[in-house]
C-alpha cells in the first residue's frame, strides 16, 4: 500500500461562496466543516444544523437513514428552514451570529 497524497482536484467544482467558504477554511478561518450533511434525520423540530459563516450557502443532501436519493443541491438561507425535496429533511443554517446571541432576549 502506497501513500497517497490528498489531490487539490476537488477545489475545481467549487463556485463562487462555496468556494470563498472554502478557501477560508484552508487559510484556517472559522473551522466551519464543508461535507454534505449526515447524521439524523432532520425535522422541523429538529433540523440538521449547517454550520456556515456567511448568511446562505450550498448544502448537499443524500438521504437520511430510511431514504436515499442522489446527491442534491440546494440553497440553504439563514433564517430560512429548507425542506429536501426529495426526501423531505429539515435543514436550518446556524451562523455565528446565531450562535452567539442566541439567549439575546
Ligand atoms: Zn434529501
Amino acid at each position: 500500500m502506497k501513500a497517497e497524497s490528498s489531490s487539490p482536484v476537488v477545489e475545481e467544482w467549487m463556485v463562487g461562496r462555496q468556494r470563498e467558504e472554502a478557501e477560508l477554511e484552508m487559510a484556517g478561518v472559522g473551522g466551519f466543516n464543508d461535507t454534505p450533511a449526515t447524521g439524523p434525520f432532520g425535522t422541523l423540530d429538529h433540523p440538521v444544523k449547517i454550520y456556515s459563516s456567511f448568511n446562505s450557502r450550498i448544502v448537499g443532501c443524500k438521504g437520511g437513514d430510511d431514504v436515499k436519493h442522489r446527491l442534491l443541491w440546494f440553497q440553504l438561507h439563514a433564517g430560512r428552514k429548507h425542506m429536501c425535496n426529495e426526501c423531505g429533511q429539515i435543514f436550518k443554517l446556524v451562523t455565528p451570529a446565531d450562535e452567539g446571541v442566541a439567549q439575546a432576549h
